[in-house]
């Protein structure tokens, strides 16, 4: 396998020879450092290697260089090395351009000159870059398998699995692919084993559970331990921090998760108002950063499972998974988050999976290339997805019932939306009516004003709109309003719920929900703000509660 290269760019020799050995004393055996003199040279390396198909994996320029400035080959980089990180090596006095070339060109990082000392200045920044990319571009040769129909809702639900899971897997597709159908008479699969998973040097899964692949591929799916301190239900954003938190400061944790880390967020292709990351980052790579961490501090997680019950025996709380099973902790926080709502139009229920998606696009964006593409919706989600799915997209339709979108969604993504040429947005529209045999052919628009309808050829319709929490398995003790949110702190007290509170000693803390022990955090709860920074606050300060609540007991 040959080594991802690693272009610097400096005109100076004397800076150019010291980054290049900086990096190739760290990033030497597994990355072949190339150094360039100039923006023209470094273009020319650039075609060299794409011509030989050799992966480049960063690219550092100097910005002030006679003839191209270090923006300028960056931008121009892209069309030889499109998944290569950019960084820019810059003087204070440049600080300005460089911020801004994050909009404009998507720079990843700047760095200001001079870096001394490399291991606290330059190498946790390319660390962070190569680490990304590398799990962008998975070596193929050593990576899952997955054999099936491309509209199949099995097959798109082991693969969002694998892809939220940050597990890399290859997809073959049986009626598109010669390879497909040799593996799949290999394995002697007949049409009832499709989905097929091919786990390198393990088993071949015949169609299988995401809690089947998940304990083929090692994950945990059962705790380790009969009690903890804490166990917190759901993985995303506020879960996540729960569990950094909780575990850092001592407690034993477990995080119960039934489909993958990241929760609504790790479906976000560009997260970009979440403090500190002023390039924005993905859902994805923010859910690794997050799972690394909360695993480095001790916390157990287990994948793969659905929690459907709870029971509070005494001064501990049981959380009962569906099938056999269940976890028992002295507290217990709640962060199980929204999904959204379903659109109630004929012909799309039975199409869900097959070309009519809810809140998802990372992993389907690459394979909406060169197709026409509806989304629905008009907050800050369908804007982003509507802005992901663009730039694979040949066009991208959005549908939105309202007549503008500056009510529901953030300035800075309608300028995007505006300023995408293959983007249109159609007010006042709402779909009608989907149809298709076997997956998502076309959809029926309504013009909300005139009620004319037009029926346009699509296989891709992505949902969203508006969200309801997932709160059904707290049965009848955890108060909730009607629409499901959990109630909790001072709004217990208020209205016909107080009576729900059974300590008359104490009130409920902040985050307390009824059920003294138990805690809500993000997007599950009432009132809750619906951002990742918001649930990531709640995270943090339901762990400090549950401290002070096992203070009590
Ligand atoms: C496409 C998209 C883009 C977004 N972009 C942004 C953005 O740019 N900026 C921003 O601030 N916000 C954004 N948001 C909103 C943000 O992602 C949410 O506010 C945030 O994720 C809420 O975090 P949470 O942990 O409360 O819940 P969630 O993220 O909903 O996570 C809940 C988790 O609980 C799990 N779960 C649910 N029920 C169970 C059960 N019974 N058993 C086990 N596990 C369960 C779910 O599988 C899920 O992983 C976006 C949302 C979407 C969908």
């Amino acid at each position: 396998m040959t080594k991802p290269t690693i272009l610097t760019v400096d005109d100076d020799p004397m800076v150019s020879a010291a980054i290049t050995r900086d990096l190739r004393a760290r990033y030497g055996p597994d990355y072949r450092i190339v150094r360039a003199g100039s923006g023209s040279e470094a273009l020319a390396v650039l075609v060299e290697l794409a011509l030989r198909d050799h992966p480049v994996a960063l690219i550092a320029s100097d910005q002030r260089m006679p003839e191209m400035t270090g923006i300028e080959l960056l931008e121009q980089s892209r069309a030889y090395a499109p998944g290569a990180k950019l960084l820019l090596l810059t003087a204070y006095a440049d600080t300005e351009v460089a911020i801004r070339a994050i909009n404009d060109i998507g720079l990843d990082y700047y760095l200001l000159k001079p870096w001394d000392p490399p291991e606290e200045r330059l190498y946790p920044v390319i660390d962070d870059l190569l680490g990304d990319w590398a799990r962008a571009h998975p070596d193929l040769g050593s990576v899952v398998r997955v054999i099936g129909h491309r509209w199949s809702d099995r097959s798109h639900e082991l693969k969002s699995f694998l892809a939220r899971n940050h597990v890399p897997y290859g997809w073959y597709d049986v009626e598109r692919d010669a390879e497909a159908r040799r593996l799949s008479e290999l394995a002697g699969a007949t049409a009832d084993d499709l989905p097929l998973v091919l786990v390198p040097e393990g088993a071949t899964l015949r169609s299988p559970s995401t809690l089947e692949l998940a304990a083929a591929l090692g994950l945990h799916t059962q705790a380790q331990q009969p009690l903890y301190d804490v166990c917190i239900v759901g993985g995303g954003p506020a879960g996540l921090a729960a569990a950094v938190y909780a575990a850092s400061e001592g407690l034993s944790t477990v995080i119960v998760e039934r489909e993958a880390p990241g929760g609504q967020a790790g479906q976000s292709a560009a997260i970009e108002n979440y403090l500190g990351f002023p390039r924005g980052l993905t859902g994805s790579d923010l859910t690794q950063r997050a799972v690394a961490q909360a695993s480095r501090f001790g916390a157990e997680m287990v994948l793969a499972r659905d929690v459907v019950g709870l029971e509070t025996r005494g001064p501990v709380h049981a959380v009962l998974f569906e099938g056999s099973g269940e976890i028992e902790a002295r507290a217990l926080i709640v962060a199980t988050g929204v999904s959204y709502r379903r659109l109630e139009a004929p012909g799309l229920d039975e199409l869900t999976g097959r070309g009519v998606y809810y809140g998802a696009t990372a992993s389907e964006a690459g394979q909406c290339a060169g197709d026409d593409v509806y989304v629905v919706g008009a907050a800050n989600s369908a804007g982003q997805a509507a802005l992901n799915l663009a730039r694979h997209a040949k066009r991208v339709v959005m549908l939105v019932r309202a007549a503008s979108l500056e009510d529901s969604m953030s300035q800075y993504l309608i300028e995007r939306i505006t300023s995408t040429p293959n983007l249109e947005v159609r007010f006042r529209t709402e779909v009608g009516a989907g149809r298709g045999d076997g997956h998502l052919e076309a959809i029926t628009l309504v013009d909300r004003d005139s009620g004319a309808q037009q029926e346009v050829a699509t296989s891709w319709l992505f949902v969203f709109i508006g969200a309801s929490p997932h709160t059904h398995w707290l049965g009848d003790g955890v108060v909730r309003d009607d629409h499901g949110f959990v109630v909790t702190g001072q709004d217990l007290l208020a209205g016909p719920s107080a009576e729900a509170w059974p300590l008359p000693g104490r009130a409920p803390f902040a985050l307390e929900t009824s059920v003294p022990g138990v805690f809500a955090a993000g997007d599950v709860r009432l009132d809750s703000m619906k951002r990742v920074a918001s649930a990531v606050g709640e995270g943090a300060m339901a762990v400090y509660l549950v401290h002070r609540y096992l203070a009590t007991i």
